[in-house]
């Protein structure tokens, strides 16, 4: 394996906790609250918003980690600042970097909780981070190695803004109004399910895109669901960011398997809502997201299927090889399968790509991120799995008959 762990003693990244921290960290905060802290260390009220405003572009533009390198504001301010607050940013506490160049941080911000962030940076010299919404998930979606793990507690709003602010710090791209950059982008594809802490990811989508500060503009923010109807007006009404369905299926039978909560709110009501976006056009189309599980959902018959199912929604579709994680007991589509399943759906007239999958070899593709400490009981299920089922194959070479396939082991 090419999994490369580099060292984390850099400035503000996997800072240790030290008993400053203790203090909270203004790095993450929204305006509100900068304000809030200034006023409570005697800031006047007719300089708030001046000093909110110049502490913002502070923290969120230059990313500065010490209050010595603010160079605009009263030394005497600076010093209730350093002995009130911090700039910190959650530890790092696991930093891996792909053969492809894929990068995958875990964080954690409060013992047990903890998240991952993947940056993926793309030929063209953008690149989008993938941001976790929860610890955990509740929605069990059957393909899912997320889903296996239950829900800890949604993220704050400063953890979603820290594992941008995290990410700028390692690829060096403060000021955050540079150009060329490579984060480019952000998608909330990573671990939980956005929609289900609607609350916190509006609140930090308000930070990220502010143009005085981390500055990415809501057109270059997605926001990944796996269908909470009663949640996607509001998405648009309060974000206004661009929208990515988890389809996966094409009827509800198949759906309820393979994403639960189709139950709960089936294909009909998930498209009508889809058409009620607001916003929605030729230049702000869906992304659905289909990834293909062989023999499960990658019929020619199916993707004909995708194409009337999207009849009239400005789309596109978003094919997602399988990736795959022990024990899941599903296996990628063949290469031919999905072109085959990618050009009825462009011939129809929707672009659909097929995702090269990114960071497989750190576990930061869809779909595998999880916490460090469930990868390791994990582990432990699968090698006892193993193992059983080696015992189990030498007992059945003393008794041919009743040999259990070896493409049984992992299955369940
Ligand atoms: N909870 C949200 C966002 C996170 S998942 C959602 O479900 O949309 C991001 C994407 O990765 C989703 O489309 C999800 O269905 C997909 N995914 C999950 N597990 C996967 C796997 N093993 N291989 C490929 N894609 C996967
Ligand atoms: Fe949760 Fe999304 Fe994974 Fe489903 S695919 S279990 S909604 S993270």
């Amino acid at each position: 394996m090419m999994t490369v762990s580099l060292d984390l003693a850099r400035g503000g990244v996997g800072a240790p906790a030290t008993p400053e921290t203790a203090l909270p960290s203004l790095a993450g905060m929204g305006m509100e609250a900068l304000k809030a802290h200034l006023a409570s260390i005697g800031v006047e009220e007719k300089k708030l918003k001046m000093r909110a405003a110049q502490l913002w572009r502070w923290i969120y533009d230059a990313g500065v980690t010490d209050f010595d390198a603010i160079t605009n504001v009263a030394k005497e301010v600076r010093a209730k600042l350093a002995a009130t607050a911090t700039l910190a940013r959650p530890e790092v506490v696991e930093r891996l970097v792909s053969k492809d160049g894929t990068r995958k941080w875990l964080i954690r911000s409060a013992p047990g909780i903890e998240f991952e962030t993947v940056f993926i940076p793309d030929v063209a010299g953008s690149g989008a981070l993938c941001v976790s919404s929860q610890v955990g998930c509740t929605l069990n979606c059957s393909f899912c190695h997320t889903g296996t793990q239950k829900l800890v507690r949604n993220l704050t709003a400063a953890e979603i803004v820290a594992q941008v602010m995290i990410a700028r710090d390692d690829l060096g791209e403060w000021p955050s109004t540079q150009d060329p950059r490579q984060l480019t982008n952000i998608v909330f594809m990573g671990m939980g399910e956005p929609l289900y802490n609607l609350d916190n990811v509006a609140a930090a989508i308000d930070i990220i895109c502010d143009p005085e500060g981390i500055a990415i503009g809501r057109r270059r923010i997605t926001v990944s669901t796996s269908g909470v109807v009663p949640e996607i007006a509001r998405l648009g009404r309060e974000t206004g960011t661009m929208l990515a369905i988890s389809l996966h299926a094409t009827n509800d039978a198949l759906r309820d398997v393979l994403v639960p909560l189709n139950k709960k709110y089936p294909l009909a009501e998930l498209m009508a809502a889809i058409r009620n976006y607001p916003g929605l056009n030729n230049a702000k189309r869906v992304t659905f997201e289909y990834v293909m599980l062989k023999g499960i959902n990658d019929s020619p018959a199916e993707a004909r299927a995708l194409v009337r199912l999207l009849a009239g929604v400005p789309a596109k579709v978003n094919l997602i090889p399988f990736n795959p994680w022990p024990g899941s007991g599903y296996e990628c589509s063949d290469r031919r399968t999905i072109d085959a399943f990618a050009d009825i759906v462009r011939n129809a007239g929707y672009a659909s790509p097929v995702r090269t999958p990114r960071g497989r070899d750190i576990l930061a593709a869809c779909g595998q991120l999880r916490s460090e400490s469930v990868k390791t009981r994990a582990s432990v299920a699968l090698a006892e799995r193993l193992a059983a089922a080696e015992a189990k194959a030498e007992s059945a070479d003393a008794a041919p008959a009743n040999a259990a396939p070896a493409s049984a082991v992992g299955a369940d």
